[in-house]
């Protein structure tokens, strides 16, 4: 038989590439192959004892740190299924997904434990381990696993779950996409190939390691090309640019907020980033602005839009290396055996250069959600995953994309896309972030509401309007306009929550 994609395959191989060379950065901690691939085995071992098995689910509740990668390492070696968890999700909804997917060992940050459900909400919880001191009721993470007893990795096939990843929930309750080895192993393999990543690269995770985009493509993608993963505890613009320069970064897949801050708040001239070559962006669009500022000012840099989902394993397109500015308007080509269809409502196939549906097919669509059937059969069909996002395909095979179906504005049966207004707002100078949305109308069906986040007392809704005129079309000007001085709402990946904007909005 063919050998199966096996992450644990995938890791030992990474290992006997590289084994001196460093994997782990983080702060003044540096680990080897060599030693992270023992303390994996340590650990697996640690864990089996207290009653891991395959297919069994390990949950890890930690900010970014070296323990993350090495538990979910050490979980997946045992077969079992890792499910990392935004450290900053509530209360509640850390209760629903750690029942949900029924964790039997919860790892987690030390300092978290008074945020954590009670035993009481969690009956098929076993153990707790905590990480970074000894929790009341948990076990110290240094303490699981003895020098010397290894446990060797399970094989298994390839159609295994090995990651469940809950959506961040902008749209509804969080639904657990299981990632399969098969999946991971190939988008790992989507980023090596499109970002041309191999020994001496290193990636830099500063987004949160539980969500999709720092999982894949900075952990998984590292351990498949046996670069270095470089983790920040925390994203600050300015200790972003000082580690790049310090640790000889090459790749960063980020959200075009963070491009955004460190273009606002820092001397790029400051830095050596003469390493940087590729700079990932993902989750949401970014502006055409902040693409020519930056590749202006690191003429290195290769920006590289990426779009995809976490029931897409990450990407579903890469913007291939070359076309950063010149094709700043497209999120990219489908991945390797990949298959993009533009589709009506109706399921029937749009012809070139027409908005509609993505559905999307390939290695890296996830078989469905974790313990959840009809959210499975609503979204998935004939092997594609119905993607609610509205985009075009062009004569290159080139996507681009327009905005979420949901996030669409019917204004008088015209389309609107939010994305397009919020993308010509933040042109202004006085505007620090917005959202764009639908509000009720009796006559027009929908009416355009934008949310400014802004310090300046003399913008009204009359001088946003005056602004779009030069760029937008009449009936896309904002019919209403709220001003805070606040951020917007974000949930815990930080992405704005529209459903609470729309809630405000009445
Ligand atoms: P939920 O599915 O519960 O609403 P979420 O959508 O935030 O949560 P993610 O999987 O983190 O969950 O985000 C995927 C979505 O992000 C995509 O469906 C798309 O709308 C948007 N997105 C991803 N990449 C890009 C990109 N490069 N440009 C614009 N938007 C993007």
């Amino acid at each position: 038989a063919d050998r199966p994609a096996d992450i644990n395959i995938m890791v030992d191989e990474a290992v006997a590439r590289n084994a001196g060379a460093e994997a782990l950065v983080c702060d003044d901690t540096r680990i080897t192959y060599e030693a992270m691939v023992a303390r994996i085995g340590t650990l697996a071992a640690g864990l089996r004892d207290l009653g891991v098995a395959q297919g069994d689910r390990v949950a890890l509740v930690m900010a970014n740190c070296p323990e993350f990668v090495l538990s979910l390492f050490a979980v997946i070696r045992l077969g079992a299924i890792a499910v990392p968890i935004n450290v900053r999700e509530g209360t509640p909804e850390l209760a629903h997904i750690l029942n949900d997917c029924g964790a039997k060992v919860l790892i987690h940050d030390a300092d978290l434990s008074g945020h954590l459900p009670g035993d009481a909400e969690l009956p098929l919880l076993r153990q707790r381990i905590s990480v970074g001191g000894q929790a009341p009721g948990a076990l110290a993470f240094e303490d699981i696993g003895a020098a010397g007893h290894t446990a060797d990795p399970v094989p298994v096939q390839e159609e295994d779950t090995a990651v469940i990843l809950y959506t961040s929930g902008t749209t509804g309750k969080p639904k657990g996409a299981m990632l399969t080895h098969f999946n991971i192993v190939h988008s790992s393999m989507h980023f090596e190939l499109a970002m041309e990543l191999g020994i001496g690269d290193s990636s830099l995770l500063c987004v949160p390691a539980s969500h999709v985009t720092g999982l894949i493509a900075t952990i998984f993608t590292m351990l498949r090309t046996a670069g270095t993963i470089v983790i920040m505890r925390a994203f600050e613009a300015e200790a972003f640019l000082q580690i790049i320069a310090r640790e000889r970064v090459s790749q960063t897949l980020i959200v075009p907020a963070m491009y955004n801050l460190v273009l606002l708040r820092c001397d790029l001239s400051a830095y050596d980033l003469s390493s940087w070559r590729i700079g990932g962006y993902g989750g949401a669009p970014m502006a055409a602005s902040t693409i020519a500022e930056l590749s202006e000012k690191v003429p290195t840099l290769n920006l590289m839009n990426a779009y995809g989902a976490t029931e897409l394993t990450s990407p579903a397109t890469i913007l291939p290396i070359g076309y950063g500015v010149s094709r700043a308007d497209s999120v990219g080509i489908p991945v390797p055996c990949g298959e993009i269809r533009v589709r009506d409502e109706a399921g029937r196939d749009l012809p070139r250069n027409t908005p509609g549906e993505l559905w999307i097919r390939g290695p890296n669509v996830v078989p469905g959600y974790w313990n959840n059937p009809e959210k499975t059969a609503a979204e998935f069909h004939d092997g594609y995953w119905k993607s609610g996002d509205v985009g075009s395909m062009d004569e290159e095979g080139f996507i681009t994309l327009h905005d979420r179906r949901k996030d669409m504005i019917i204004r008088g049966g015209y389309n609107i896309y939010s994305a397009e207004i919020e993308n010509t707002l933040i042109a202004h100078p006085s505007v620090m972030e917005c959202a764009a949305i639908g509000r009720a109308d009796p006559v027009l069906g929908e009416k355009l509401h934008v949310f400014v986040q802004t310090e300046d007392p003399d913008l009204t809704l009359e001088v946003l309007r005056d602004y779009c005129k030069a760029h937008l079309a009449d009936y896309k000007r904002p019919d209403f306009a709220t001003f805070t001085r606040d951020p917007l709402p974000r949930n815990a990946n930080g992405k704005i929550v529209k459903r609470a904007l729309r809630e405000m909005a009445g």
